[in-house]
């Protein structure tokens, strides 16, 4: 008998009709003699909407507020959890539901991307040796304040992988409303193609480059306790994506996959006074903060004296990016004539294991861009990726 965790995304549980639907899908396993734990989100749309009545009561700028936030937009799991529980009970199984603290599911301190430091396997085995199917709660855990944490957008993949990865778990099968990983959103782009298998790696940039078919986390976490993840549909009865390790995916394509994230928003300091330490001193609250940059330019006017210092960070942090400066400036801590800060920017970006030993793939999305005449902000590249700003 093997024990397998199985995750259900927004839409998968979108609906009482849809999670009937789920209790069938967790049935199946059950009966073909597994243990079934079972992780789910809200119904899609509810933490979205949570997010936005935080966002009109408060600008959330600091921890104490993002604590509150937490505790309103972790809420649509609790109803997941419980109705997916009852409608289990009404099929004749035993079954329950558990917030993220009923099943210790510890987590730092840092509200609104809380990482897990701990479960306690005590429960689920109590639980399961019953023969109990527990449901938990996605998304969220709690912290050593005995607060309720969440785990950023799309935590309940990383939810659902710490507890098979703790749990050791033969599979953790990530339900979600398409059939797999595809080379691009299917739902935007309908020529894009499926793959039964992909790259860890390939699947960490993919994600983490705004593919929203899984949270980034949670393919680290897969890697880093050897965690077999399927990603498949609740909606169609097939076989979906496996992560496997690199080495195993024999052709290596130039381009995987091309992902988009519309989440970006982008900072320019103006005019900085570009002295030894100075861009240092301009990051280090942020950090502090826990605001996390990603693509970052710095270009010095001719004669070295000035710099523009322009860096991009999620969409969600943009508001309290500019005014963590903006205070720091004020302070003294360094000298700039301008912050500026706005959300009309977007990152497309190409993605594959292939494009560490050959060249020109760069080339073919620049002139893609120009044929089409959108304008390139900004440019950054790996190994095995290039992404851009417009
Ligand atoms: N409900 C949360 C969100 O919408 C977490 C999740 O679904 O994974 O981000
Ligand atoms: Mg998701």
């Amino acid at each position: 008998m093997a024990l397998i965790v199985q995750k259900f995304g927004g839409t998968s549980v979108g609906s009482i009709e849809r999670i009937k639907h789920v209790a069938t899908l967790v049935a199946k396993e059950k009966e073909k003699g597994n243990d079934v734990i079972v992780v789910v989100s809200a119904m899609s749309g509810v933490t979205s909407q949570m997010v936005d009545y935080a966002n009109q009561v408060s600008p959330l700028l600091n921890e104490e507020a993002l604590a509150e936030y937490d505790c309103v937009i972790s809420s649509g799991e609790q109803i997941t959890s419980g109705l997916l529980a009852l409608q289990l009970q009404s099929l004749g199984f035993k079954s329950r539901s558990f917030l993220g603290w009923q099943v210790g599911i510890k987590t730092d301190k840092t509200h609104s991307k809380s990482k897990i430091s701990d479960i306690d396997k005590k429960v689920f085995n109590k639980h399961l040796e019953e023969g109990f199917i527990p449901v938990v709660a996605g998304f969220q855990g709690v912290t050593d304040c005995n607060r309720i944490s969440t785990m950023g957008r799309g935590g309940s993949d990383t939810s659902a992988v710490a507890i098979a990865a703790a749990l050791k778990a033969e599979r953790c099968d990530i339900y979600t409303d398409v059939k797999g990983v595809f080379s691009a959103d299917p739902r935007i782009v309908p020529k894009a193609r499926k793959y039964d298998k992909i790259g860890y790696n390939e699947a960490i940039e993919m994600t983490s480059l705004g593919a929203k078919v899984l949270q980034t986390r949670s393919v680290e976490m897969a890697i880093k306790h050897g965690v077999t993840v399927q990603v498949l549909s609740s909606f169609e009865n097939e076989p979906g994506t496996l992560l496997v390790k690199d080495e195993e995916i024999m052709e290596k394509k130039l381009v995987t996959a091309v992902a988009h994230s519309k989440y970006e928003a982008r900072v320019t300091l103006k005019n900085v006074n570009n002295t030894p330490g100075v861009v240092a001193r301009i990051f280090k609250p942020l950090g502090a903060a826990g605001i996390n940059l990603d693509i970052i330019i710095q270009n010095i006017s001719y004669n070295g004296s000035q710099a523009n210092v322009t860096f991009t960070v999620n969409e969600a942090d943009l508001d309290r990016a500019v005014t963590v400066l903006n205070d720091e400036k004020e302070k003294g801590t360094f000298a700039a004539e301008e912050i500026i800060g706005t959300k009309d920017v977007a990152k497309v970006s190409i993605i594959g294991i292939g494009m560490q030993d050959s060249s020109g793939v760069a080339q073919k999305m620049f002139e893609t861009m120009a044929e089409n005449n959108i304008n390139i902000l900004a440019i950054t590249t790996s190994e095995i990726k290039v992404s851009i700003l417009i």
